[in-house]
């Protein structure tokens, strides 16, 4: 799930694992879970997410969600994931640029 972390007198936008409840430290290590549950997978259907960590918190949180008998969740890579979105959002790589450089001019308030 995304949350918003307070620290420093601001607000950063973390990820946090469905499965352990930690968060998910770089676009690297996560991934992202389509969720239909036992709904029809129809055109223009809208599913949930799931955010977690790849390996044992995916495969646990597999055996926890997964309807018996049915086919496995698809996942995509978290850094996929963001960039599908700002994609789809239509924020372009400049922009994208011109903000990361924002971030960075206030890097002493990021939170590591
Ligand atoms: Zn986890």
């Amino acid at each position: 799930m995304i949350k918003s972390l307070f620290s420093a007198g601001g607000f950063y936008p973390v990820i946090i694992c469905d499965n352990c409840g930690k968060r998910i430290q770089d676009g690297d290590s996560g991934i992202v879970i389509n969720y239909f549950g036992k709904k029809p997978k129809t055109e223009g259907a809208l599913c949930d997410l799931f955010y977690t960590h790849k390996g044992d918190c995916h495969n646990s949180i597999l055996s926890r969600i997964q309807p018996e008998g049915t086919e496995a969740p698809k996942w995509i890579d978290l850094d996929m994931h963001l960039a599908q979105l700002n994609y789809y959002l239509k924020i372009t790589q400049d922009k994208i640029s011109e903000l990361f450089e924002m971030i960075k001019s206030k890097k002493k308030r990021v939170v590591k």
